[in-house]
């Protein structure tokens, strides 16, 4: 049981790691039929959903793609950005799902960025007292204050999957509804995004199992 629950928690991560790689380097090499690069395509669903004050600029770094809605800024990477590809459309149109979602306040995304704060703090103390409460068996409850603080962690990574689902699958919707993408490109660009949605789903079950067998320690101590 012990070696399942290494193998999940170890290769899980490993193992999306490598798909969203994967795949993402197999559909950047594929040439987008629009031949819009990355950063034209997100400045015309930008313009399309009436967000012309959003800024589309270039990062730094391999997938460094984001939106910071504090700044108002889609990053995309060189690649992304300057290339005409079947990836760089999905990557660029996800992006600006999150956008939208900002424009929009969409709930999860609201709840996230109130969170975040929060979460950030916790997370990093959590490990004092799990760590404390390991070790000194007596000094059980600090344990369990751990696993208070590592849970609103968890609750915050937990919230990122419905904001990372519903940023793609508003990406679909835009880049077909606009005509960006073929019929046959519409599956190639799914699997993009469905690649990179793995990496959160990964990284959520690992926290979650990690939070459960603190809970399990915790719970048979007290026992
Ligand atoms: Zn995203």
């Amino acid at each position: 049981m012990f070696w399942v629950y290494m193998g999940v928690i170890m290769l899980l991560p490993l193992y999306a790691q490598f798909k969203v790689k994967s795949t993402y380097n197999k559909y950047v090499r594929i040439r987008s039929t629009s031949g819009m690069t990355g950063a034209e395509v997100a400045r015309m669903i930008l313009d399309h959903n009436g967000l012309h004050d959003v800024k589309v600029v270039e990062s730094k770094g391999f997938l460094s793609d984001h939106y910071n809605p504090l700044t108002k800024i889609v990053a995309l990477s060189p690649q992304n950005y300057h290339e005409a590809s079947v990836a760089g459309t999905a990557v660029a149109a996800h992006e600006v799902g999150h956008a939208i979602q900002d424009k929009e306040a969409y709930a999860f995304l609201r709840f996230r960025h109130r969170l975040a704060p929060v979460a950030n703090i916790t997370s990093n103390a959590s490990w004092i007292f799990i760590i404390i409460g390991l070790v000194a068996q007596s000094m059980n409850s600090l344990l369990g204050i751990g696993i208070l603080l590592m849970a609103v962690g968890v609750l915050f990574q937990i919230v990122t999957l419905p904001v990372e689902f519903n940023a793609s699958s508003r990406a679909m919707n835009q880049i077909v509804e606009l005509g960006i993408i073929r019929n046959e490109e519409e599956p190639h660009a799914k699997k993009v995004l469905s690649a990179a949605a793995m990496t959160y789903v990964a990284a959520t079950a690992v926290a979650v199992l990690e939070l459960l067998r603190l809970v399990l320690i915790f719970t048979n101590r007290n026992d």
